[in-house]
């Protein structure tokens, strides 16, 4: 009888670690790469451990340092890196100035940015940042550290080491990679939409 009610509760505890497994790998799959808000600026149940520049009256030990990675050989100041008080997960969180409108995906230069912060973080603080925020003027958009991302953003920097070495590279010129770029129309001779609003 007593044997009969144990075998009973383990197949209970499998059937429901295994409900919850799915439950899991569903939420994982479904989550959005991206997504767009309203921008606020507050983090609850965070803490900021860095910024690009000094804060005054709060303690900023190593703040406005150029952080490197020499795994990917890689440098920069994110704006802001943030970590959950409850566990250890890393947030880098990017600003700019401007403002992004009706636009339903942020620029590709400040997308992969911030996909390069990615990897300088997960070199940095040995634990790969899941997601990050980038913020325009008026809204921000969620973007998860996928797979695709990092793949994108390896590429674009082999790419841009090779164009440095040899002086030779494609340009991947296109209405959305070119339109707010500051050399469209200026000194590029790709470009493939002018800011005041002509084709080339
Ligand atoms: S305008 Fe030229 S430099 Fe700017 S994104 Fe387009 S191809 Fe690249």
């Amino acid at each position: 009888m007593f044997e009969k009610i144990t075998a009973n509760w383990l197949s209970f505890g499998i059937l429901f670690l295994l409900i919850l497994l799915a439950v899991l790998l569903l939420w994982r799959t479904r989550r959005p790469h991206l997504q767009k808000q309203p921008r606020k600026d507050i983090m609850p149940g965070f803490t900021l451990i860095y910024a690009d520049q000094k804060q005054s009256g709060k303690k900023s030990e190593g703040f406005g340092k150029l952080l490197y990675s020499a795994k990917y050989d890689l440098q920069g100041k994110p704006d802001y890196i943030f970590k959950k008080r409850l566990g250890s997960a890393i947030v880098p969180v990017e600003l700019k100035s401007g403002a992004i409108k009706d636009a339903p995906l942020p620029h590709p230069g400040d997308l992969l940015q911030l996909a390069a912060y990615f990897l300088l973080l997960e070199d940095i603080y040995g634990k790969r940042p899941s997601y990050g925020w980038l913020k325009y003027s008026d809204y921000m958009f969620y973007v998860r550290n996928t797979r695709n991302l990092r793949k994108e953003v390896k590429q674009t920097m082999a790419d841009m080491r090779k164009m440095l070495e040899d002086g030779e590279g494609t340009p991947n010129a296109s209405f959305v990679t070119c339109r707010h770029c500051i050399c469209n129309g200026t000194v590029c001779p790709y470009g493939q939409y002018h800011r005041n609003g002509g084709e080339v």
